[in-house]
């Protein structure tokens, strides 16, 4: 339970509307009045306003027909459940839930220093308990969502640079320093699994998360999405090519959203394209919104998995064919990349697509509308 639910208790949901009726009254007006008000209990109360039974609608369907006898001839005192069950005005929803999860009871008088203040239902209390609940599911996940996001982009770039030191791209280490740089990239590993379980539940989670939207430019978002991956390019000797329009106006979006579509792209196309090979980065303003193509003379795309290939866990090459590495020719990951691009894309009303040529070249396009509040 949350810190906020945990404070709930009786006097929070409580209803203060409520009749109160005597043993000796007759029943047939009592049934009436708890009709036309649409009332499921009255509390009967003693001559010191004491909680002596609760007469229910079940009380009135069931025990009366069993009696054999009409309304007009029985009074409350036949009928009502006598020494009903009383909560304080204190007692805690979650007390109170766990009173009521028996079955036991379905109204429930609530009194303060033993006099009767108000009424509760079990159904109010398994609602109030749910809801908090529910308010603290959908904080979980958006705080995975969240993490999940935010941790990607920083782990694959570790993960790259760890894989460049381990190779000895900048002088070779000693036993000491290749034992502590294993257990550096055993751990990465787990991290990655971790990582991977986060954004499959943030894949399968409807929720996306809307604030910190602000006005970004498209171009800075590749620029800095660039910088991260200046290295790995570097190590591949891969020539990147930016082609920015200078006028595209801003959209609205968060900004760390779209740096990951643009970075899931990019870093495919650094490992589906040989040593040496080419990437152009495109953006311009449209009629729909803000489009930006990113392609590569890399290996290409059967034209049969084009279709699948922005579905979860899709990896066009068998994943025995991919290399260890983070941004070696080939290397995947867990074919959840091009996914995630795509969830955020259509969170934006966007359009994500694909061309490519086996052998020649793939192109991945996405446009995002401009000031287009996002679907949630
Ligand atoms: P992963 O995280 O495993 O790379 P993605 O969802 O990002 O998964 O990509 C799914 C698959 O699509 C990749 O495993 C790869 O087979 C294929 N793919 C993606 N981008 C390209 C590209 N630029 N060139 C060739 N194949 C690609």
């Amino acid at each position: 339970m949350s810190e906020k639910a945990a404070k709930l208790v009786l006097a929070d949901i409580m209803s203060r509307n409520l009749i109160t009726v005597s043993e000796d009254e007759g029943l047939a007006a009592i049934a009436g009045k708890m009709a036309a008000k649409e009332i499921g209990a009255v509390v009967v109360v003693g001559k010191k306003s004491e909680v002596t039974g609760i007469l229910t609608e079940r009380d009135l369907a069931f025990k009366v027909v069993a009696s054999g006898m009409s309304p007009q001839d029985l009074t409350v005192a036949a009928v009502m459940t006598p020494g009903p069950k009383c909560l304080s005005t204190q007692t805690s929803i979650a007390e109170a839930f766990q009173l009521t999860q028996a079955g036991k009871f379905r109204h429930i008088p609530v009194v303060d220093d033993g006099k009767l203040v108000g009424i509760v239902s079990a159904r109010d209390i398994n609602r109030a308990f749910y809801d908090e609940r529910e308010l603290v599911n959908e904080m979980k996940t958006k705080f995975i969502a969240i993490t999940s996001h935010e941790l990607r982009t920083p782990y694959t770039i570790i993960k790259g640079y760890l894989d460049m030191l381990s190779e000895g791209m900048w002088g070779e280490f000693n036993e000491q320093q290749k034992s502590a740089l294993a257990k550096v990239m055993g751990n990465i590993t787990r991290v990655e699994k971790i990582l991977s379980g986060l954004e499959r539940f943030y894949l399968s989670a409807s929720q996306h998360f809307q604030e910190r939207f602000a006005p970004v430019s498209i171009g800075e978002v590749i620029e800095e999405t660039v910088r991260d991956v200046e290295f790995f390019l570097e190590k591949r000797k891969q020539n990147l090519r930016l082609d920015i329009e200078a006028e595209i106006p801003p959209v609205s979006v968060v900004k760390n959203e779209v740096k990951q579509v643009v970075f899931n792209i990019l870093i495919n196309a650094i490992r589906f394209t040989e040593d040496g090979g080419n990437i152009t980065i495109r953006a311009k303003d449209q009629k729909d919104g803000v489009c930006v193509v990113i392609e590569d003379d890399g290996i290409g795309i059967p034209p049969e998995k084009l279709d699948a290939i922005f579905e979860s866990f899709y990896e066009v090459q068998d994943a025995m064919s991919h290399t260890s590495g983070t941004i070696e020719f080939k290397s995947g990951g867990m074919g959840l990349g091009l996914a995630i691009a795509k969830k955020i894309v259509d969170s934006y009303g966007g359009k994500i697509s694909v061309e490519s040529k086996e052998r020649e070249y793939s192109r991945f396009l996405f446009t995002l509308p401009r000031n287009k509040p996002p679907a949630g």
